[in-house]
């Protein structure tokens, strides 16, 4: 299929107290049309502060030092704020993983869903109520006429998600970005909740770029898999040669990693260690401080991305000399 997103390069740094630091260190990855993309990670890998570079939803101190996001023919680093805002919302769309963050507790349900629509698509308030029914019909919540009148609050976890889902297709996106959607829910609304993203995303022809850090979501939904940590793509590949033929240690070590189903805080066992602060100086593979596998070379010079098959590629030392392969692009930290 068609390319839909194609970011290249993109360097994202914060500002703080000790000085600038890299979250995203020159990450190259693409979204074809109707797929979707599941970037996987532990928390502060980098994947979130990805998908917030791409909708231009950065906290201030946040910046997109360099590096493109190429979209359905746009750069949007390069676009004006008011061009990406149209943009976003009505071909981008993000759920998060907490529903409250982007509902507002004040306004009831029906308001949340009818006023961007009589905002964006010039509807009446007639028609921006029927057309607010029909979206809540789509997402499965049962009497919309009274989840209408209703607050935030008085909903579920599970139906505040939907609420959100509703009105992050108002607008027909041909992307939707969905941020750990089902952490904070248990497991059997979690199913639900990710098999109507699927069903949503067959109906409406969407991609979906889907952060997790659950394998068994990743297994469920992705299309194609990205792995990231500390900062950088380290393996990429479509999801049966991801699961079959894993090659880098991290996501061999994910893979071996099982959460506990009511944990919400992932425990990562199978691999010892934890995630470099943003601001700590590695030199060689980001990884090498936590890798069982680590050489002297690993620790001195940072491995390149090499393709091993058309549809997989991976940044290990490893992966060197086992394979007649190529390099996918220049090393880029
Ligand atoms: Fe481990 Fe070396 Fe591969 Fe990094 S490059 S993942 S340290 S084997
Ligand atoms: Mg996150």
């Amino acid at each position: 299929a068609e390319t839909l997103l194609r970011v290249e390069n993109l360097v994202t740094t914060f500002s703080t107290a000790e000085g600038k630091v890299s979250a995203v260190r020159g990450v190259s990855f693409s979204v074809r049309k109707g797929e979707t993309l599941c970037i996987v990670g532990e928390s502060g890998c980098g994947k979130s502060i990805t998908s917030l570079s791409i909708m231009g939803l950065l906290p201030n101190n946040g910046k997109i030092e360099s590096g493109s996001i190429e979209f359905a023919g746009r750069d949007l680093v390069k676009l004006p704020k008011e061009e990406l805002r149209r943009i976003r919302g009505n071909e981008i769309s993000m759920i998060f993983q907490e529903p409250m963050t982007a509902l507002n507790p004040v306004f009831t349900v029906g308001y949340q869903l009818r006023e961007p629509l009589m905002l964006h698509k010039r509807l009446s308030k007639r028609e921006a109520h029927e057309q607010s029914i029909e979206l809540l019909k789509q997402v499965g919540i049962p009497f919309p006429e009274k989840r209408m009148k209703q607050y935030p609050h008085e909903l579920s976890g599970g139906m505040r998600q939907r609420v959100m889902i509703a009105m992050a297709l108002a607008c027909h996106p041909s992307l939707l970005i969905a941020d750990e959607p089902t952490t904070a829910l248990d497991v059997t609304i979690q199913a639900q909740i990710l098999d109507l993203i699927n069903e949503l995303k067959q109906k409406l022809n969407m991609a979906v770029i889907l952060i997790t850090h659950d394998m068994g979501v990743v297994a469920e939904m992705a299309d194609r898999v990205m792995v990231m940590y500390a900062g950088e793509k380290v393996e990429e590949g479509d999801v049966e040669s991801i699961f079959a033929n894993p090659r880098h240690p991290y996501t061999k070590g994910l893979l071996k990693s099982v959460p506990s189903v009511d944990d919400e805080e992932y425990s990562l066992e199978p691999i010892p260690g934890t995630l470099p602060s943003l601001n700590e100086q590695i030199d060689g593979c980001r990884f090498h401080p936590r890798c069982p596998f680590a050489t002297d070379r690993c620790r001195t010079a940072p491995p390149l991305e090499r393709k091993i098959s058309n549809n997989h590629s991976v940044r290990c030392w490893l992966e060197e000399g086992a394979h007649s392969h190529e390099p996918v692009q220049a090393a880029t930290s």
